[in-house]
């Protein structure tokens, strides 16, 4: 804390992950000795910088915007960029840290890194939003690089800022190589990408029922969010069987008990994606449902939760309401939407509970496997991608059981714990072959 003053949810991320490794430290001295956590918790480079725009009317506007470069032992930075007006360094230095880990977790040899702006991209129009991307990418490109850092989407970031970013990046270069991921499949996406993070949660949430013998099908979800994660969560448990009766936004969620169906979920994606539009409008569309405003739907009764928002949307009240309640497993599909109170409620439950680090690398996932195909210059087919994805989450389940287990609680997985140690051992083994740098 001393460290990093005024940086709460850096300093809570690090927190999270130092308990569960000093206990793997205890009898590895060369860690110790090394110095490797706090050095893994010292980005290697904090870029600020100030993004100028003017905006339909003809004003100046002035935003900040940020890429922390945190770790690259096993790879090129990489992490999303995020537009949204919370946006603050201390966020992107906490995902940026949780990052490095969720790369090393997927196998790909991805670093870990994190960007964006204040910029609010609600309610502005595409021009200006193009503008925006245009001056935030003027700034952005001599940092980054096909082989020294690759950006992609996050809240706010979608398709469309990403088309103007690289478009602003190939003109600025002179070159097209693959520094962004999540582009369009004209010009070097990768199919199943826009999937690939909610679709992963959702396989990962399939792993751990499995290991209580259980699947999907008949299981009442919860959701939270209506972005690109928690729309594809939605379609992925709806298609293995699960009932979806949530989805939210910042403005509250809306609670649907007939469940919702492909169609319902297309229709969203629609609302958010093309229209722009409030998640509060699907009660005007589906009979039966009904808007909750400024309210998180977790105390909604059901089987399984995947919180796909935003951080710290789940808290300690909220986590003894699920248990309360029944729910048996937890997928976050966001970068730390349970708060520590929460994340203490889960495990002493000891219900199936996988942090974002493991359960949401599927989006990072793709976006490696984009790189490959970009560096080869060729398009793999989607029955590829999606063998290639569910493999990956298989690996991540079972690196997590390799280093979860508890003493003295047979049978049970601190996904956590598992999660941290795998990814550290990874990038921590790569520092110590590197010296002191
Ligand atoms: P989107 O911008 O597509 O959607 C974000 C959703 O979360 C919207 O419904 C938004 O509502 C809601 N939301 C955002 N901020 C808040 C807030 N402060 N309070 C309440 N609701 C909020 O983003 P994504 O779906 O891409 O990202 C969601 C989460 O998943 C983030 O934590 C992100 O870091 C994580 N993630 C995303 C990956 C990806 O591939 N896209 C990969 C791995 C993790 P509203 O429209 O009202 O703002």
């Amino acid at each position: 804390e001393r460290r990093n003053p005024g940086q709460p949810e850096f300093v809570q991320a690090v927190h999270e992950v130092a308990q569960d490794i000093f206990e793997f430290m205890a009898d590895k001295p060369l860690y110790h000795e090394a110095q490797i956590l706090r050095r893994i918790a010292e980005p290697d480079r904090v870029i600020s910088f100030r993004v100028c725009w003017q905006d339909d009317q003809g004003n100046i506007r002035v935003q900040r915007g940020w890429r922390v470069q945190n770790n690259n032992s096993i790879g090129p930075y990489k992490g999303g960029i995020r537009f949204h007006p919370s946006v603050t360094e201390s966020i992107l230095k906490f995902l940026a840290f949780e990052q490095t880990f969720k790369n090393a977790l997927t196998g790909l040899p991805m670093g870990g890194g994190k960007g964006g702006s204040n910029f609010n991209p609600k309610g502005k129009s595409n021009n200006e939003v193009m503008r925006f991307c245009q001056s935030f990418m003027t700034e952005l490109y001599r940092h980054i690089g096909a082989d020294i850092d690759v950006p992609a989407g996050d809240i706010g970031v979608g398709g469309r800022e990403i088309g103007y970013m690289f478009g602003q990046y190939k003109r600025l270069t002179n070159e097209f190589t693959g520094v962004l991921t999540g582009k369009g499949l004209e010009y070097g996406g990768s199919l199943i990408r826009t999937e690939a993070t909610g679709y992963g949660a959702t396989y990962f949430l399939a792993n751990m029922l499995k290991t209580k013998g259980q699947d999907l099908v008949g299981k009442v979800a919860v959701i939270s969010g209506s972005g690109n994660v928690a729309t594809h969560a939605a379609e992925k448990v709806t298609m293995l069987g699960g009932k979806v009766v949530t989805l939210s936004d910042s403005a509250g969620f809306v609670h649907d008990p007939a469940g919702m169906t492909q169609e319902k979920i297309d229709w969203v994606k629609q609302l958010k994606n093309v229209r722009r539009g409030r998640i509060s409008e699907y009660v005007d569309q589906f009979a039966g449902s009904t808007f909750h405003a400024g309210k998180t739907p977790w105390g909604v009764t059901c089987d399984v939760a995947l919180p796909c928002a935003t951080q710290n949307e789940l808290l300690g009240e909220d986590a003894r309401t699920l248990v309360a309640n029944g729910c048996m497993a937890v997928s976050e599909g966001a970068n730390m939407p349970t708060d520590l109170e929460g994340v203490h409620v889960f495990k002493e439950a000891r219900i199936l509970y996988a942090p974002g680090k493991a359960a949401n690398a599927g989006g990072v996932a793709v976006s490696g496997l984009e790189m490959s195909q970009n560096s080869a210059r060729i398009s793999w087919k989607e029955a590829e991608l999606q063998a290639l994805l569910q493999g990956i989450m298989d690996d991540i389940h079972r690196r997590c059981e390799e280093y979860g287990g508890v003493a003295g609680a047979p049978g049970y997985i601190d996904y956590v714990k598992g999660a941290n140690i795998a990814g550290f051992k990874k990038v921590a083994d790569a520092m110590l072959a590197y010296g002191v740098v």
